[in-house]
This record gives C-alpha cells, sequence and structure tokens, in this order.
C-alpha cells in the first residue's frame, strides 16, 4: 500500500481512538513518518507504535503524540517549545500547527539528522539548539524567552522547573513524569495565580538526562 493510504489508515485509527482535535488530524495527515523513521523501519513507519531511532532513542508513537497535541490546544499564533527533538517527527507536526517551534536535543547527531530532514521539508519555523533541555531554553532572549506551549518528549522524575518557569501565563505544558517504564502524563496551566497540575494516563517514554 502507498504511503499516503497507509497515512490516511493512521488519521482514521487516531480519530477511532478519540482524537477530535480536526487540525492535529490535519497535521498527522500531512506529514510523512516514513521520512523520520530510519530506513530499515520504512515498511513500518505508519503502525500505531514507537520505533527505534539511533543512540537508543525512539520516535514516538503516533498516539501518544496526538494525545499530547491535543492537550496542548495548540493555535496558529502560538510558540512552543519542544524538549528532545529525536527524529524531528514531532517538530514538523508542531511547525504544522502553531507559529514558531524551538527544540532542543542533547544528543547532537539526532539533531543534526532531524535539522537535515526538516530543512529538507521546507520548515522555516523551526529553531534548534542541542543541549539540556531540562533547564529550558537557555539563554533565552525575546521572542523566545518564554512559550505559550512547552511539550517535553522524554519521562522526567519530576515536573522541571527550570522549563516549567518558561511557561507563558494562560500557556499549557504536558510532561510525562515517572521512571522506569511507566509514567504518568502531566499536564501544568499556568495563569495569573501560579500553576496547576493535572494527570492524565500512563505512557512510555525513553528518560529525560539532565548532565
Ligand atoms: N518526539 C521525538 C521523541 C524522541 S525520544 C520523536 O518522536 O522522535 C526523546 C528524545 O529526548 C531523545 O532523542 C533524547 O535524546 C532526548 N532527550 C533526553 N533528555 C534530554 C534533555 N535533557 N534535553 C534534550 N533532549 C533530551
Amino acid at each position: 500500500m502507498r504511503f499516503a493510504d497507509q497515512r490516511a489508515l493512521l488519521v482514521q485509527d487516531l480519530a477511532r481512538s478519540g482524537i477530535t482535535d480536526e487540525r492535529v488530524l490535519a497535521a498527522f495527515a500531512k506529514v510523512p513518518r516514513e521520512v523520520y523513521v530510519l530506513p530499515q523501519y520504512r515498511d513500518y513507519a505508519y503502525r500505531n507504535q514507537p520505533l527505534p531511532i539511533d543512540l537508543g532513542q525512539t520516535i514516538s508513537q503516533p498516539l501518544m503524540i496526538a494525545i499530547m497535541l491535543e492537550h496542548l490546544e495548540l493555535k496558529d499564533t502560538d510558540t512552543v517549545l519542544e524538549i528532545g527533538t529525536g527524529s524531528g517527527y514531532q517538530s514538523a507536526l508542531l511547525a504544522e500547527l502553531a507559529q514558531t517551534v524551538c527544540t532542543i536535543e542533547r544528543l547532537e547527531p539526532l539533531s543534526l539528522r532531524a535539522q537535515g530532514l526538516l530543512k529538507e521539508q521546507a520548515y522555516k519555523n523551526i529553531h534548534f539548539r542541542i543541549g539540556d533541555g531540562a533547564q529550558g531554553w537557555q539563554k533565552a532572549y525575546p521572542p523566545f524567552k518564554e512559550f505559550n506551549k512547552i511539550i517535553v518528549s522524554a519521562a522526567a522524575t519530576d515536573i522541571p522547573a527550570g522549563v516549567r518557569k518558561q511557561l507563558a501565563v494562560d500557556g499549557i505544558m504536558v510532561v510525562p513524569v515517572g521512571s522506569g517504564y511507566y509514567q504518568i502524563l502531566n499536564k501544568v496551566t499556568r495563569t495569573a495565580e501560579g500553576f496547576s497540575t493535572s494527570q492524565h494516563g500512563g505512557c512510555t517514554f525513553v528518560p529525560l538526562i539532565s548532565t
């Protein structure tokens, strides 16, 4: 089956699994996951599962990404911080849904691969950094001093305070919290009064490694 047809089936699967945000579904219908998986896994690109990428990391499961993106209530005016660029697949989805994406990856080879792929795909609204994202977007300066939306793609043992403080008022952050193979998806919202956190089901991510 052609990749385009497989992609359409994946979108149907996401909708059947409860994803209702039309913009999120449209982004999944547009972004070619086969570009971001390793060549040897291209035939499995549209299985709704994580797949290995280099250096022991994974490209996230589409449904898990969709759940996180739906929680973020993304708008085309948003500036988003992504911790854990990995393959760049989720960065592409974010770039379709928001105005600007700032993405950090600690492993240089992964970041460089993702940068190459995302440039080939002609994205111009993604900014890259290589380093420890657990402290947030370092040397923050306007316009990237704070973010309307933050997505952490690796599991933190606690909500990373350095990242959370870069969340703008009225902003939303999603982060898997826990250790080992089971974490809980946490959603943090910030209002003028402060932060509030809610929990949204189990998930499994590679660990957020802070240096
Ligand atoms: N959404 C990505 C997920 C990649 S896996 C995708 O679908 O491809 C998570 C990534 O987070 C890994 O590449 C890992 O190297 C990276 N990571 C882990 N700890 C990090 C940290 N402290 N700062 C930045 N990136 C980190």
